[in-house]
């Protein structure tokens, strides 16, 4: 079971209001929060990695520095992850598990930090990158310089875990740690393999790193699909569209789940200082 668990801002990205959000004309910060976990056997775990300072390092030179200019972020060395983690009495060396939800830079800045962590990805996501270089990484919003060089080695596929619950709107499950606590599920659409964690806690609280299946917890509860300008980073429109409603049918199911879109600004607001 989790016993813990906190919400870490690892930096933002400014993005127009309307594109990300379906309101506004204004600029906005985009951050990017990730999931920092405990479970009582199986030690710390992180869902995703957020950005990080190499980001910035990855992105000086063309082709990659596209990225930088499409999404301008604002990263400092004290939001990485590893660095606030610290604040909880813990090392690199702590972090047992990090899951990746899929390979964005936004998701994937912090891995090499990550001291001898096991991953879990989705083997589909990883197939969509793996190798891929130049314009074609970065029309998957992948920076190759993010990945550990032996990541597939250290990787569980998310394919080959142990079937969990099936749950309303989004089906089928994998069990991470057989005991229930972790569950991770198919969203697919963003981008290819993407998944999320639904995590359950001793106090009974259930929570849902739902990635960028969509940016807001209010997209989700409005009904609101991605912005056509989103495409350029899009793997599959109709699937994304798809995986909002199934978002949809299980909030409908489990209203009590606390609703975590990566870069949803309510999500921001619960993060730890
Ligand atoms: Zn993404
Ligand atoms: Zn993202």
């Amino acid at each position: 079971m989790i016993t813990e668990w906190y919400l870490l801002d690892t930096g933002f990205c400014a993005v127009k209001e309307r594109i990300a959000y379906g309101t506004g004309n204004g600029i906005a910060p985009c951050h990017a929060v990730c999931g920092l976990l405990h479970h009582d056997a199986r030690g710390w775990l992180l869902f995703d990695t957020g950005y990080a300072p190499r980001v910035m390092e990855a992105t000086r030179f063309l082709p990659y520095r596209l990225y930088r200019s499409v999404t301008p972020f604002h990263l400092r060395e004290i939001d990485t992850a590893m660095r606030q983690i610290a604040r909880y009495g813990l090392t690199p060396d702590n972090i047992e598990t990090v899951i990746v939800s899929h390979f964005h830079a936004d998701h994937i800045g912090g891995l090499l930090d990550c001291g001898a962590a096991h991953f879990v990805a989705s083997r589909t996501a990883f197939e969509a990158i793996q190798g891929r270089t130049g314009l074609d990484a970065l029309r998957r919003a992948f920076l190759p310089p993010l990945l550990p060089a032996d990541f597939a080695a250290r990787t569980t596929w998310s394919e080959d875990l142990h079937s969990g619950e099936i749950l309303p709107g989004l089906g089928a499950t994998r069990d991470l740690f057989g005991d229930g606590s972790c569950l991770l599920v198919d969203l697919p659409g963003h981008a290819r393999g993407q998944i999320g964690l639904i995590a359950r806690t001793v106090k009974s609280e259930s929570l849902f790193f739902a990635a960028d299946a969509t940016y807001s917890a209010r997209a989700i509860r409005e009904n609101i699909p991605f912005h056509p300008a989103t495409r350029f980073f899009t793997d599959d429109s109709r699937a994304a569209r798809a995986t909002l409603q199934a978002l949809r049918k299980y909030h409908h199911a489990c209203p009590e789940t606390l609703l975590l879109p990566t870069h949803c600004p309510e999500v921001f607001a619960r993060c730890s200082r």
